[in-house]
C-alpha cells in the first residue's frame, strides 16, 4: 500500500482509520470485480474519435439512446475533418434524439476543427490536451483515456458520486476532488475498471431510489446498508440488467431468492 494512500486525508468515516478505509475500499473493489467480471464502456465505438463523440453525446442522455444514434452518425462522419466541415442542420438532425442537440452539434464541429488544426485530425492521448478540446471536460477525458488509450482514469458520473458517498469513501462532493480522493484509495491500475464496476453497480443494484440492499454483494462493507429493502425477495425484484441471475446467485443472503428470468 502506498504512502500516498495512507497519508491522504479524508473527512469520511471519522471512526474508521485511514488504513481501515483503504482496506475496505479495496476489498469492495475486489468484490465488485466478482460481481461484474466483464465490465466495459457501455457506449459503442471502434476508435478514439468515435468514443469521444459518443461520450459528448451521452451528456444528459442514456448510453442506450446514444448507441441508437451513433451507427448512422459514424457512417456519415468518419474523420475529424468530416465533423469540422459538417453541415450543422444535417448533424443536428442526426443527433437530435440525444437532447441538447444544438449545443452538442457546436461541440462536435468545434472538436473536429480543433483536432484538424492542432492534432493532425487525431484524438490526443493526454488529459491536458483532451480537456482543451471543445465539449470535453475531465469526465469525458477520463472515459476516453481509460477506454481508448488504456491510460488509467477515474470517471466520476452521477452514479459514481452517489455510490462513493453511500460507501463513505470520501465526504468530498466536487467531482474533481472525489476523483482525487478515490484515486488515493484505490490502486492506479484499477482506476478504469473500478469506474466501470461502480457505474455498473449503480445502474443495476444500488439505484438512486430503492437500492437492492438485501441482495447486495458489498453489503457487509457498506455503511449505508438498509437504506433500501433488506428483505431478499423485495431486493431481488429491484436488480436490473443482464447480470441479474449471476448477481442473485452470488447474493449473500440466508434465504437466497430464486434467480428470476432476465428482463
Ligand atoms: S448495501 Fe445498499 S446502499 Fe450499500 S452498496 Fe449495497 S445496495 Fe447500495
Amino acid at each position: 500500500m502506498s504512502d500516498e494512500a495512507l497519508d491522504a486525508g479524508t473527512g469520511a468515516a471519522q471512526q474508521e482509520s485511514r488504513l481501515a478505509l483503504v482496506r475496505r475500499a479495496r476489498r469492495m473493489n475486489r468484490t465488485l470485480a466478482t460481481a461484474f467480471p466483464h465490465v466495459f464502456a457501455e457506449l459503442d465505438f471502434t476508435n478514439p474519435l468515435e468514443l469521444t463523440v459518443a461520450t459528448i453525446l451521452s451528456a444528459q442522455c442514456t448510453d442506450k439512446r446514444v448507441n441508437e444514434v451513433t451507427p448512422a452518425l459514424f457512417a456519415r462522419y468518419r474523420t475529424a475533418a468530416d465533423y469540422a466541415g459538417a453541415r450543422r442542420d444535417e448533424l443536428e438532425e442526426l443527433i437530435r434524439p440525444t437532447g441538447f442537440y444544438r449545443n452538442k452539434a457546436t461541440s462536435l464541429i468545434g472538436l473536429g476543427q480543433a483536432l484538424v488544426e492542432k492534432h493532425d485530425g487525431r484524438v490526443p492521448g493526454t488529459l491536458a490536451e483532451l480537456v482543451e478540446l471543445p465539449g470535453i471536460g475531465r469526465k469525458t477525458a477520463n472515459v476516453v483515456l481509460g477506454n481508448a488509450f488504456d491510460v488509467p482514469g477515474i470517471t466520476v458520473d452521477t452514479h459514481f458520486l452517489r455510490l462513493v458517498a453511500r460507501w463513505r469513501w470520501t465526504d468530498e462532493t466536487d467531482p474533481v476532488k472525489v476523483e482525487h480522493a478515490v484515486g488515493a484509495l484505490i490502486e492506479r491500475k484499477e482506476w478504469t475498471l473500478l469506474s466501470h464496476r461502480v457505474i455498473f453497480h449503480g445502474r443495476r443494484v444500488c439505484h438512486a431510489r430503492r437500492p437492492a440492499c438485501g441482495v447486495c454483494l458489498i453489503a457487509r462493507d457498506c455503511p449505508s446498508y438498509g437504506i433500501g429493502p433488506t428483505d431478499p425477495e423485495a431486493a431481488a425484484a429491484l436488480v436490473r440488467g443482464p447480470e441479474t441471475d449471476h448477481l442473485l446467485a452470488l447474493a449473500p443472503t440466508r434465504a437466497r431468492p430464486r434467480p428470476r428470468r432476465r428482463r
